[in-house]
């Protein structure tokens, strides 16, 4: 029989934790000849969770596993865990809030083994329930991405899906410290199908990110799949320097034919900010980047597991 390893990170989900575990036993029902196995991974909660883990655990031993990790690392950190600890021929990423539907594995699991797909994900269509700013810089995010890198980004997709095994040990051998997952998954390539649905407000709990979060997590997304901001930044100070030797050219002229004048020390300074900013701006960009490359060469662990079952 072949397995399906559900992977759920799960961080501050004391409430959810139970009501997850119940959908997706009834799910399971209308599966025939496949075996579950629940790979939780606490992402250093503060609240419950991982004594809620626990009692399931106890209760479901052949099945139901978790990994608690010694502190926060982040979701990133926690779908990493699980992908190495997994076992199954398929494997599943899912939210423990069950916005993403867990009816949804029978079409995944469908697409895989009748129609030939490597990895079945699922896009949101719509995205009621959620803040318009937060959308409008979301659909900003992936028309700038999928401009400036070569990783197709699909608007709206999230980490939920069914892989096979090839393509979990293919995600496996990016182990690079700043995940950007969205990207890995479709960075290893593989043949891969998008099931839409709408979006599903969380059953209960929280979300944990802020609006900075997500824009912090957005840049990280650009820099670890694209350097096009470097290049911005060479095109910037290309263009700041021909300006200015026209400038120069200029200066020099009036100076031949008009005669020399202490006129316009006022435009000066302000050229004297504006590329002092430009450069700072660069400065910046490249900053980012050398950040990145200082914590991957540090090489440390992705996370810490504190206790396992
Ligand atoms: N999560 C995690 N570590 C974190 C933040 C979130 O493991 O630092 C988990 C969380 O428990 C949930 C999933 O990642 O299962 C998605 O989080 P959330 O629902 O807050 O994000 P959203 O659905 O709003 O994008
Ligand atoms: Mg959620």
């Amino acid at each position: 029989m072949e397995k399906i390893s559900l992977i759920i990170p799960c961080f501050n989900e004391q409430e959810m934790i139970p009501i997850f575990f119940e959908t997706v036993e009834h799910v399971k029902k209308s599966l025939k000849n496949i075996t579950f196995e629940y790979i939780f991974i606490d992402d250093g909660s503060s609240d419950n969770t991982l004594s809620e883990l626990v009692t399931l655990q106890n209760k479901n031993r052949n099945f139901v596993h978790f990994y608690s990790f010694s502190r926060n690392f982040g979701k990133e950190a926690a779908l990493y865990c699980g992908l190495q600890k997994s076992s199954g021929d398929y494997v599943a990423v899912m939210d423990v809030d069950l916005q993403d539907p867990p009816e949804q594995l029978v079409f995944m699991l469908n697409g895989i083994q009748r129609e030939g797909f490597d990895i079945v994900g699922t896009r949101r269509v719509s995205r009621k329930g959620e803040p318009p700013i937060r959308s409008f810089f979301s659909s900003l995010f992936y028309k700038l991405i999928n401009r400036i890198s070569d990783t197709e980004m699909v608007p709206g997709v999230r980490d939920y899906r069914l892989m096979t095994r090839q393509v979990v040990d293919a995600i496996i051998t990016v182990d690079e410290y700043n995940r950007f997952s969205k990207g890995i998954f479709s960075w290893v390539g593989f043949k891969t199908k998008y099931l839409e649905y709408e979006n599903h407000d969380r059953v209960a709990g929280e979300t944990s990110w802020s609006f900075w979060k997500l824009f912090s997590y957005s840049l990280d997304g650009i820099v670890n799949f694209s350097d096009a901001p470097l290049a911005i930044a060479s095109f910037t100070g290309i263009f700041s320097f021909i300006i200015s030797l026209l400038g120069i050219i200029f200066i020099i002229l009036r100076k031949l034919i008009v005669g020399g004048s202490v006129n316009g020390w006022a435009s000066l300074v302000t050229l004297v900010l504006f590329i002092g900013g430009i450069q700072l701006f660069c400065l910046g960009i490249v900053g980012k980047y050398i950040g990145n490359l200082y914590l991957e060469s540090k090489n440390r662990p992705k996370y810490i597991v504190k206790e396992e079952k």
